[in-house]
């Protein structure tokens, strides 16, 4: 498969990523992971916003336009001829000899981006998961997607090590996200969610959800709730672009609701499914 390294579509071999690059050494830049349903990027609009919008957050300058951006993924995709897969694409501060500061503005950041072949994970999807609560030790601008993942990459290393599908992570009592998704909680007709602030990401798959929320006459508050309220929830969930509408059927070994997925899950999985391109679209 071609990979898209600054503007041009290349081989593999012929990526040269520097030994001095700020993603490299710091962490120094942001990425996107876009889902491709039957050849259609899926919310595309909203990932590339969210990806102009963290690089503005943390100064960074992209010297494309968005609609570039769109030029450029849509002919990776097309040249690797990926029909159910994902789109992986991050944009590093660029390569300059290595201290804290940012280099001069000459140095131009680095865009790679690649695409896979991916399944839905249809049977966890229907059986649900299981999650374990862990301490979220983020810094507190959650809200960018930056490079930076070691927090979220504990926090999932635990969850795996206790043979946990995802980490539910708090800050004190209160229940913020995922190590790579958002949580929610359904209890009596209501979905709860952590407001988007600087202590989560704001999820394209949770903008997705609240409008099937809306479709299937669930009430969204979205509010944080704590973690001794999750583990009296009707139904859990969480989400993210390549797990989707995912029932969470028990935290820290205790059941949430009786165990299994539950039906206003259900609802909101074929609402999303509803939303799922099915044709050609490129
Ligand atoms: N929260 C975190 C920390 C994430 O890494 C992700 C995505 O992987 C999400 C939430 C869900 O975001 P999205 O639905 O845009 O994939």
């Amino acid at each position: 498969a071609k990979i898209l390294w600054n503007n041009e579509i290349i081989n593999e071999e012929e990526v040269k990523i520097g030994y001095e690059d700020r993603g490299y050494q710091f962490g120094d830049g942001i990425y996107e992971v876009i889902k491709i349903y039957n050849s259609n990027v899926f919310t595309a609009e909203e990932h590339i916003d969210r990806l102009y919008a963290s690089a503005d957050k943390i100064q960074l300058v992209i010297p494309y336009t968005k609609d570039v951006m769109h030029k450029m993924i849509h002919d990776l995709i097309e040249t690797n001829e990926v029909e159910n897969g994902q789109i992986y694409l991050q944009v590093t501060r660029g390569t300059s000899p290595r201290q804290h500061n940012f280099p001069t503005p000459e140095v131009e950041s680095v865009l790679t981006a690649y695409t896979k072949e991916t399944s839905r994970p249809l049977t966890q999807l229907e059986n649900g998961v299981k999650a374990c609560f862990v301490e979220d030790i983020r810094w507190l601008r959650c809200d960018i997607k930056s490079l930076n993942l070691l927090g979220n990459v504990l926090a999932k290393q635990e969850a795996i090590s206790k043979d946990c599908y995802e980490a539910i992570q708090h800050r004190g009592e209160i229940i913020t996200e995922g190590s790579s998704s958002n949580v929610y909680g359904i209890k009596d007709g209501v979905l709860y969610t952590h407001p988007v602030n600087n202590l989560i990401l704001n999820g394209i798959t949770r903008k997705v959800i609240l409008d099937c929320c809306a479709e299937v006459g669930l009430e969204v508050v979205e509010e944080a709730f704590t973690k001794e309220q999750a583990l009296a929830m009707d139904e859990m969930i969480m989400s993210s672009t390549s797990t989707e509408v995912m029932p969470i059927i028990s935290i820290d070994g205790q059941h949430i609701g009786n165990g299994k997925r539950g039906e206003w899950t259900v609802k909101l999985q074929q609402a999303f499914e509803q939303k799922i391109p099915s044709s050609i679209g490129l």
